[in-house]
């Protein structure tokens, strides 16, 4: 259990302070030692001086050593009614000693008690000692907290950001689905666990391995199982936490880590999100990060101070190695770079059979299809599908995952949470028509994915939606390809227009408005598919904070600009009349298509092409299936 002692520390400091006064207030010694005899009045001692002269004080009790007197006096107003009067005195004062004995008043002293004196002295201190014990104990420990308010306190030691696993407990078995990567890291495992073989040779053992790839894939995971295979520990930060609000802390880190790391070698260090730190110096706007430079001076220092054989291998991982810095790549530092891409759909297939071993499933439930079906899926979107179909299943109280629960979830990952339909209303007719628009737009275009289903059950931000069986990602799209995507995603606007009327049109169609424009725009400038003939205009889109370059520069004249502009507008005037007469000569079926979706919210795609099939020809598609 996590037992955060700040949090008790910060309830019982409260109850302290409260808990004090209360007990102030009980063992106040005043309250304590004049209970008895409790003088309601006070009397002034000038009136006091006056009582005794004019003869009317019978009694006097001397407290406090001196400092307090309880006078018993009768008050010739009242009927000489005896009172109690309360005198406070200006400390130990021997002429009124001398003058009580004149008078012959009776007169006692009674000593200070000492017990009283020590509670309130004890009570005065406790609170200054409680507060002091908290707050040293609240700093102490929050020092071992990472990120707690105590680093601030002592950032140039830098308390271990960086994690230790001794053991990862994960093995290459765990890993699926990127063959080529593990491959080629089963080497290092061997570097680690018999660097003889290599040294012996003369072989230098390389200190440094990239790996390269989207967000997911598996990367961490590969490092992890590099330790757990060789049975080394297993030091992992990210690159984020190099860099701190203050100048120098990075590079501190940076020496702690490898210093740890030489003390428990052989090991692996995993530095995540290397761009972080390792990006090119000088660079971004506003010029070079001091802090940033620094720490990857740093870390370039390390690497270089200390040799390959000591048994230290450093696997970073990054989704940007263009923007690394030149400096790191070298030999001697990540001079090996290992690709980790999305899997493919055998990789998919096995990464679901590594996930699915923990998991009870259906005998109905097909991986195959499942890996078919996920296109684009990394590791972890597929480790988080299976979860969510476990999740499913478990709130449906089944006991096994069925095929409902993977199709409901396959939906979910995609396309985000389910909503409630909406009521019978003229807008759910409108996304009715739009959303048939895109599937028969889709049917009846060759070149385009076949429709999966077509539904009205909102899901994510979307009202309804079309669903297309994704193709195997190709390498190659054609001409055609694109041209029917666009046609497709026009589909919707073009329903709507024509059924409605050009008033009418609504905003949700902004969505597919955007992604017809960036295709047709990728077609002229970058894959040369347009009149302005095969000229490649703009390189792959980067970040301007983050990238080498200040911007990205464009590389053709206002001219062209404009003509760019043009063939775009043509591109897509031309797809959009191309829907609009799809729209306009299937109408009889797409009213009666809307009517059945109203009704029954979602049509699947076989029944969907076979009521189209009854009013028109509808053409055979040719999907790319991969062998499994
Ligand atoms: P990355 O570091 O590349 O962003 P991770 O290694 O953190 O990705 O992957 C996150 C999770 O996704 C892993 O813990 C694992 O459960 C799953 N995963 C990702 N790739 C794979 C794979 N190739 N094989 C098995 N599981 C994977
Ligand atoms: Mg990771
Ligand atoms: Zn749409």
């Amino acid at each position: 259990m996590k037992f955060s002692w700040r949090v008790l520390i910060l309830w019982t400091l409260p109850a302290l302070v409260i808990g004090f006064f209360l007990w102030q207030g009980a063992f106040s010694p005043a309250a304590g030692e004049m209970g008895k005899n409790a003088a309601s009045t006070r009397m002034t001692y000038g009136r006091f001086l006056e009582y005794l002269d004019t003869n009317r004080v019978l009694s006097v009790d001397l407290y406090d050593g001196g400092r307090t007197a309880i006078v018993q006096a009768i008050d010739p107003e009242l009927d000489n009614q005896r009172q109690l009067l309360r005198v406070d005195l200006p400390g130990y004062a021997p002429e009124l000693i001398s003058k009580l004995r004149e008078t012959g008043v009776s007169f006692d002293s009674h000593p200070v008690r000492n017990e009283g004196v020590i509670w309130g002295l004890l009570g005065n201190l406790l609170f200054p000692i409680l507060l002091l014990a908290g707050l040293f104990f609240l700093f102490r420990r929050s020092n071992n907290i990472p990120g707690g308010p105590g680093q601030a306190m002592n950032f140039g030691k830098s308390r271990a950001r960086f994690q230790m696993e001794a053991k990862t407990g994960i093995l290459f078995d765990d890993v699926a689905g990127i063959e080529e990567a593990k491959e080629e890291l089963q080497e290092v495992v061997t570097f680690l666990k018999q660097p003889e073989r290599f040294t012996a040779v003369g072989a230098r053992i390389p200190k440094g391995v990239l790996l390269v790839g989207p967000p997911g894939t598996g990367k961490t995971l590969l490092a992890k199982a590099i330790a757990g295979e060789a049975g080394v520990p297993f030091f992992s930060i990210s690159g984020s936490e190099f860099v701190e609000m203050f100048v120098g802390v990075g590079a501190s880190r940076v020496r702690d880590l490898f210093k740890k790391a030489k003390e428990s070698a052989p090991c692996i260090i995993f530095i995540d999100e290397i761009d972080a730190v390792g990006r090119q110096r000088g660079a971004g706007i506003g010029g070079g990060n001091d802090e940033r430079e620094q720490t990857l001076n740093q870390l370039l220092t390390e690497m270089d101070g200390f040799e390959g054989n000591t048994g230290i291998i450093i696997i970073a991982a990054t989704n940007r190695p263009d923007v690394l810095d030149i400096a790191l790549l070298r030999p001697g530092r990540f001079d090996r770079q290992v690709t980790v891409d999305a899997p493919d759909v055998k990789g998919r297939l096995s990464i679901l059979q590594v996930h699915a071993r923990n998991k009870k499933l259906h005998s109905e439930v097909l991986l195959e299809g499942i890996a078919r079906r996920t296109p684009g899926f990394t590791g972890a979107d597929l480790a988080n599908l299976l979860n969510e179909a476990a999740i499913l299943t478990a709130r449906r109280r089944k006991d096994a995952i069925g095929m409902l629960e993977m199709n409901d979830a396959i939906d979910r990952v995609v396309a985000g949470m389910e909503g409630t339909p909406l009521v019978d209303s003229k807008s759910k007719r409108l996304i009715a028509y739009h959303e048939i628009g895109h599937a028969i737009v889709g049917t009846l275009l060759q070149s385009h994915d076949p429709v999966q289903k077509v539904t009205l059950i909102p899901r994510g931000q979307a009202q309804g939606l079309t669903w297309f069986t994704p193709s195997e990602e190709q390498s190659l799209i054609s001409r055609a390809q694109l041209l029917a995507r666009i046609t497709g995603a026009l589909g919707g606007r073009a329903a709507e227009e024509i059924v409605f009327g050009n008033s009418e049109v609504t905003t949700g169609a902004g969505g597919d408005l955007q992604q017809v424009t960036a295709l047709a725009r990728q077609m002229v400038t970058r894959f040369g598919m347009s009149d302005l003939g095969p000229l490649s205009l703009e390189s792959q889109q980067g970040e301007v904070f983050l990238g080498r370059d200040w911007m990205t520069r464009t590389e053709y004249s206002e001219e062209i600009a404009s003509r760019v502009d043009t063939q775009v507008r043509a591109i897509v005037e031309h797809c959009y009349n191309d829907a609009l007469r799809i729209i306009q000569e299937n109408r009889t079926v797409i009213d009666r298509l809307v009517d059945l979706l109203i009704e029954k919210e979602t049509i699947d795609g076989e029944e969907f092409r076979q009521i189209v099939a009854e009013y028109t020809h509808v053409p055979e598609k040719q999907q790319f299936v991969p062998s499994l």
